[in-house]
């Protein structure tokens, strides 16, 4: 959207991408199902071949782009899943004899690109997100790769200190913004290349589809992530696309429910017994709440936690009522786990991933109370 007014974020949201009005049109149009476009003489135009390029792509796109960087020109690509942005990122700006940068505490299949980078003879250094210590491993790298808050420790680095390091040594920054979506975080306004993110977390926030997205300033580079899209055929479906669209009007409401809900379940938990190793960048006494308080617009939905022991942690998960067991964050419904089940996270047993959906806030609070109290052994009794 044009205009001179600068607008706030829930403006924003409900009309990101929209085309511009035509008589008898939606608002917002259907996905377009096409493998290929009526295509008659030169083989050029927007529309050609459904692996390139589609309309409802375009929307969505347009859509990202105003809400990472609004009033700029920002260049968004859509991919099939976070997994397929993150990897175009790193397998079309790297090559062979190439350093670069990973956090050692990131998401879990980051291990897995890790070993195929290295496959590909490009270098990698890890190094943990907090206490910015990926400066200390940055010497001579070609890209710094960053997790912030991190999933699932939410630590949290600085991002406009990291980025001067790495320019002044010509060094490009991508920023995996998943966690705190544009709504919580701007990285290219904080002076990163890319802007990267799993869609299939809170930024669509039903936890219906998968989706990623790259979003960067430079045109070039913008091209080099498109054409790596095109190799490898990682597309977004049309319904995605659109359901994603459809699914950012809302994502200013959610992300403000969200984000007051985990505060709420936070500030429930801070003071209970079995609660160890609480994180949440927007609690107070939490070690990155100064820095996130610089940086991020919301804090995000997400609370990490750890209780005595696996049992202790199950019978948590099987007594709460409005939380999921599911893996994945972000969405509508609130969600928890047992990371360690997984394996890949360095996590006591008992840690817990908890992610606050939409639910009225009294409501989740007391869910997660009752069930810590049916895990402790202790049956409280029933209010009225
Ligand atoms: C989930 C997640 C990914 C991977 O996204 P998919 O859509 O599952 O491929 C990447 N980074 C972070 C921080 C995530 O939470």
């Amino acid at each position: 959207m044009s205009g001179t007014e600068p607008m706030g974020d829930g403006t924003r949201a409900v009309r990101a991408g929209l085309p511009e009005p035509v008589k008898y049109e939606p608002t917002l149009p259907g996905p377009v199902f096409a493998a290929h476009f009526h295509l008659p003489g030169e083989p050029t135009g927007p529309y050609t071949y459904g692996r390139d390029s589609n309309p409802t792509w375009t929307h969505l796109e347009r859509a990202i782009g105003e809400l990472e960087a609004p009033g700029e020109a920002v260049e968004t690509v859509t991919f099939a899943s976070g997994m397929a942005a993150i990897s175009a990122v790193l397998f079309s700006q790297l090559r062979s004899g190439d350093t670069v940068v990973l956090p050692s505490d990131g998401y879990q299949a980051l291990p897995l690109v890790r070993e195929q980078l290295q496959a590909y003879g490009i270098a990698v250094r890890t190094a943990p997100t907090g206490g910015d210590a990926q400066l200390s491993v940055l010497a001579g790298a070609r890209l710094l790769w960053i997790e912030t808050p991190s999933n699932p420790g939410l630590d949290v680095c600085d991002i406009r200190r990291l980025v001067a390091a790495a320019h002044a040594q010509g060094a490009l920054v991508a920023v995996d913004n998943t966690l705190a979506t544009p709504m919580g975080q701007r990285p290219l306004e904080l002076g990163a290349d890319f802007s990267v993110a799993s869609d299939t977390k809170g930024m669509t926030g039903h936890g219906d589809i998968l989706l990623g997205h790259v979003s960067c300033r430079d045109a070039e580079r913008a091209a080099e992530v498109r054409r790596w899209r095109k190799i490898v055929g990682a597309i977004p479906g049309p319904m995605e696309a659109w359901l994603a669209h459809r699914s950012l009007a809302t994502l200013q409401l959610r992300s403000d429910r969200q984000c007051a809900n985990a505060l709420a379940v936070a500030r429930a938990l801070a003071p209970r017994e079995e609660v160890t190793g609480l994180r949440h960048p927007g609690l107070p006494t939490d070690p990155s709440y100064a820095l996130a308080t610089r940086q991020m617009r919301r804090y995000g939905g997400v609370v990490s936690f750890v209780l005595p022991d696996r049992g202790h942690a199950e019978r948590f998960l099987d007594a709460l009522r409005l939380v999921d067991d599911a893996t994945s964050f972000g969405g509508v419904r609130s969600s928890a786990e047992r990371r360690g089940r997984w394996g890949g996270d360095a996590v006591p047993e008992g840690f817990i991933r908890f992610s606050a959906g939409a639910e009225d806030t009294a409501d989740l609070v007391a869910d997660v109370l009752r069930a810590l109290d049916e895990a402790a052994g202790r049956a409280r009794p029933r209010t009225p």
